[in-house]
């Protein structure tokens, strides 16, 4: 999955930090190594203008050094724009550590990982991403109050994914709003490709509402769980994004959007959680445009994750989390009806008026 993600970005050797098509202004890049625990990390803080950088922990086994740099910079850009569309007050963080978790994870590694954050003063907050957990956000907080997402006994928020769900489903419906002239789902065909954490939570809010609910995944045993759970149909035809439906939820893996597929795809409207869909955000965003496939941005429909850890530093409270997260509905509106009217893609859209707040933000505290 990361491998596709990365192979769609350039690598600069050259200009192996600075250099790099996804360093794109970062503040700080933090390498970490303690020898005695194997920990070799890197933590990429992008932009601090709104607040602390906050963004998840990833712990992957990557080929070489340059794939986990480029990911770390790429995701904590990332983090940025995905805050502040979100209007929280937070800034773009994001860490890797190189590895693999099933096998070289280590609490006494965690504990050195959650000393290093430590050290940066709350200017990086961390959180789980792929290849960490709960536990492990718990073993941080032994030794660093800047992590979320502990577990809920410790007070944290728990697992974000079903609040993520419900964000992509608000996301979802604004976009069939904007599309179709209704948000009902009700009679309309949805492709959800993924039926994970996130994905399976989706496909319950569609199956109630009435959609006609169908789905991929690699693992069959899952596949098939969800499908009876929820009266979904197993997608069985030989190309997924040829499937003759109107709405296309990727929910597993980025840069599923790509020169190959684009051709392919007869889905309307592209609503989904994973991240980092559009395997080139300007090619394939005009590519989208020029199709008439509206696409909703990403990082900002699955933003509920953040919404939900975010309220865990303000003082958590599930309700208000859930009601900022039902807001993406409406903002996602307002981006979709700004890209029509400046005739621009969906995706700058939403960059643009991101990175305004960040803007406006940095001119007021100039003041
Ligand atoms: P997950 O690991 O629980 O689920 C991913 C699912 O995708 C798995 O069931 C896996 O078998 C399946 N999958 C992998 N490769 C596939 C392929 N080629 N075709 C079909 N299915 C495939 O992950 P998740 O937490 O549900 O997250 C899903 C996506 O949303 C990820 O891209 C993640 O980065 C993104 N995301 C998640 C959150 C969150 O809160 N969990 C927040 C923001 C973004």
């Amino acid at each position: 999955m990361i491998a596709e993600v990365i192979k769609a970005n350039e690598l600069t050797k050259a200009d192996p930090v600075f250099g790099q098509t996804s360093f794109n202004d970062h503040e700080q890049i933090v390498f970490c190594h303690d020898k005695d625990t194997g920990l070799k990390a890197i933590i990429g803080i992008h932009n601090t203008v709104l607040g602390p950088a906050l963004g998840g922990t990833r712990m992957w086994n990557y080929a070489n050094e340059w794939e986990a740099l480029n990911d770390v910079l790429r995701l904590s850009r990332g983090m940025t724009y995905k805050s502040a569309i979100s209007g929280l007050n937070l800034g773009g963080g994001k860490a890797v550590i190189i590895g693999d978790s099933k096998t070289d994870k280590t609490p006494e590694m965690m504990t050195r990982f959650g000393q290093f954050i430590h050290s940066l003063s709350g200017k990086y907050i961390t959180a789980e991403d792929v290849g960490t957990t709960t536990p492990d956000m718990d073993i941080i907080r032994e030794v660093t109050p800047h992590v979320t997402g502990i577990s809920e006994a410790k007070g944290g928020s728990g697992n974000p994914s079903p609040v993520t769900a419900y964000g992509v489903y608000m996301g979802m419906k604004a976009a069939a709003k904007h599309q179709f002239g209704t948000d009902k789902l009700e009679g309309k065909k949805v492709l959800v490709q993924g039926t994970g954490h996130v994905g399976e939570t989706l496909i319950s809010y569609l199956a109630k509402e009435g959609a006609i609910v169908e789905i991929a995944d690699i693992n069959q045993a899952k596949m098939e769980e969800v499908a009876a759970k929820y009266g979904a149909k197993i997608y069985t035809g030989e190309d997924i994004y040829g499937a003759d439906v109107d709405i296309y939820a990727p929910c597993a893996l980025g840069a599923t959007v790509n020169d190959e597929t684009i051709e392919r795809l007869k889905a309307r409207v592209i609503a989904g959680a994973a991240n980092n869909q559009l395997a080139n955000e300007e090619i394939h965003g005009r590519k989208l445009q020029e199709k008439g496939i509206l696409y909703a941005p990403d990082f900002l429909i699955n933003a509920g994750g953040i919404i939900n850890v975010y309220a865990e530093i303000v003082g958590y409270d599930k309700a208000e989390a859930m009601k900022r997260t039902e807001n993406i509905y409406n903002t996602t509106l307002e981006i979709l009806t700004f890209a029509d009217a400046h005739g621009i893609t969906t995706q700058n859209a939403a960059m643009s008026l991101a990175q305004k707040r960040i803007d406006d933000k940095k001119k007021e505290t100039a003041k």
